[in-house]
């Protein structure tokens, strides 16, 4: 089994460092390119996993002394590969990426560090600064050690900064704070050893975007697109802050009432619907109304409405703080109990016993949903149910095809927002399966203690996050040893919904 090297080219970094108690081998390389380039000769015919650690000096004017500096690419600087035009082993051709840097920076940060992610550039001697580089930080070895294994990482305590040259005083007063700063990485370091190795990821199809999100997001889109910024959307759009945050910069504002929308402008209403009173108060005010309400959750709107016309108390299975709850109450307020759990509907109390009926939010747990429903069947015999599934097909999918998945893995990463109710109940799925699952919002929430020992990591996201997410994930697990990733696909979905009027 390979054993992670620790490189410090410093003698007082290594004693930094093993101060902490390695269980790494750490190597003293020598400090510039020419001695950090032989170690690397020397190590890589191990090809062992190397983790470079030490000081470093910053060229970014937000870092300050004390800060790390997490490499997400080493490069050689220009200084320094004319200075060894010659030597391939003391030069890295190209840039080297380090994919498994949010790992390493989150483990970081979870210690209460300071920590920024970027490229780092490797000089041949101190104080060759790199007037227009796009580098966070400068050192003298990281580019020549990332030859030396596989996989690679470097984090880098600061020294000096451009407010706090290095050949000024206080140097050494900043220099004893950066080791101090190294010294505290120390447990993330060995986090980062400990999760290296190769892996298999199963990824769960379907998963990531339904109809109704594709549908509800498309709609801001458009509506950017017709009418121009801003466009005023009720409430998060999706549940996802990805999602969110990259419809803001286009010039989606977000709300949580339509009184905070001034007059004569677009406002959408979110995919999870909202009450009649809501609908009437949006109109007011030359205020044009787009509704991105999943046409789903606009099917258990109409139930409600029928099961009260015909004098029914519906009891509506679901979160009674869920957006999508609130809106479907507000269809009949007066005829509709919420029912979040079996206790409820075991003491439930409708006004007539033989007129009730049940709907459900659409993105519950269907095995806990199933329950509920089975309790309320068995006290009130005459009980109306919806004619199809309120559960939706994405939903229903989704925790199918963790499921499957669950029973082949020792770890479950979900992707989505903790106040997406569909990506929560794929955790909790998957958790009923036996196997330690939990919610991420993307790579950087990922615990590297949750990596030690999963060699097969199942992946899954929320019908309300982004694709893009799982693919970021995949690629990070690739930085900590190489990964084969399959795919499971359980079903194909091929549903869509027409956009609104207003944007087509
Ligand atoms: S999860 Fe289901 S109900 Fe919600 S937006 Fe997607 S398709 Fe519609």
């Amino acid at each position: 089994m390979s054993r992670a090297v620790l490189c410090t080219p410093l003698r007082v970094e290594q004693a930094a460092l093993r101060g902490a108690g390695y269980s790494m081998r750490v190597v003293h390389t020598g400090m510039g390119p020419r001695r950090a380039a032989a170690t690397a000769a020397t190590l890589s015919r191990n090809a062992d996993p190397v983790l470079v650690a030490g000081v470093a000096g910053a060229l970014a004017p937000h870092i300050r002394p004390g800060d790390v500096v997490v490499a997400t690419e080493v490069c050689a600087g220009t200084e320094s590969a004319l200075r060894f035009p010659n030597s391939a082993a003391e030069l890295p051709a190209r840039s080297v990426e380090v994919a498994s840097a949010p790992l390493l920076a989150g483990a970081l940060r979870r210690l209460g560090l300071t920590v920024h992610t970027g490229a780092i550039s490797s000089v041949s001697r101190i104080g060759c600064g790199l007037a227009g580089s796009d580098a966070l930080a400068v050192d003298m070895e990281s580019a020549q050690l990332a030859a030396a294994g596989t996989p690679f990482a470097v984090v880098r305590a600061i020294v000096d900064t451009p407010d706090y040259p290095l050949w000024q005083l206080g140097t050494l007063r900043r220099g004893v704070t950066a080791l101090r700063t190294l010294r505290a990485c120390a447990p993330a370091l060995e986090l980062w050893a400990a999760a290296t190795g190769p892996r298999e990821v199963l990824l769960a199809a379907p998963r990531s975007f339904c109809a109704g999100v594709a549908r509800a997001i498309d709609t801001v889109d458009r509506a950017l697109q017709r009418y121009g910024a801003p466009v005023y959307v009720r409430r998060q759009i999706v549940h996802n802050a990805h999602v969110v945050g990259e419809l803001q910069q286009r010039g989606a504002v977000f709300v949580d009432e339509v009184d905070e929308v001034p007059a004569g402008s677009v406002l959408v209403f979110s995919a999870h619907g909202v009450a009649p009173a809501v609908r009437r108060d949006a109109g007011a005010h030359q205020r044009t109304v787009i509704d991105a309400t999943c046409p789903l959750v606009t099917k258990v709107h109409s139930e409600i409405r029928r099961y009260a016309k015909r004098d029914n108390t519906v009891f509506l299975i679901g979160h009674p703080d869920h957006e999508e709850v609130q809106g479907s109450i507000g269809e009949a307020p007066d005829d509709v109990i919420v029912v979040p759990d079996v206790d409820t509907a075991r003491r439930v109390a409708p006004r007539d016993p033989s007129l009730v009926a049940y709907t459900m939010q659409t993105t519950l747990a269907v095995d806990e949903a199933e329950e509920i429903a089975g309790i309320l069947r068995d006290r009130f015999p005459t009980l109306s149910a919806p004619r199809t599934d309120d559960i939706c097909y994405a939903t229903t999918n989704r925790q199918r095809a963790v499921r499957a998945i669950a029973r082949e893995v020792d770890l479950v990463l979900v992707v989505g927002s903790p106040n997406s109710s569909n990506s929560v109940r794929l955790v909790e799925v998957a958790q009923r399966e036996g196997v330690p699952a939990y919610l991420v919002d993307d790579v950087t929430e990922i615990d590297l203690r949750w990596l030690t020992g999963a060699a097969r990591v199942g992946v899954t996201a929320g019908a309300s996050a982004p694709p893009h997410l799982v693919d970021e994930i995949v690629h990070c697990l690739g930085g900590l040893g190489p990964v084969r990733a399959t795919e499971s696909r359980l079903i194909d979905e091929d549903v869509t919904f027409a956009l609104p009027g207003e944007v087509v």
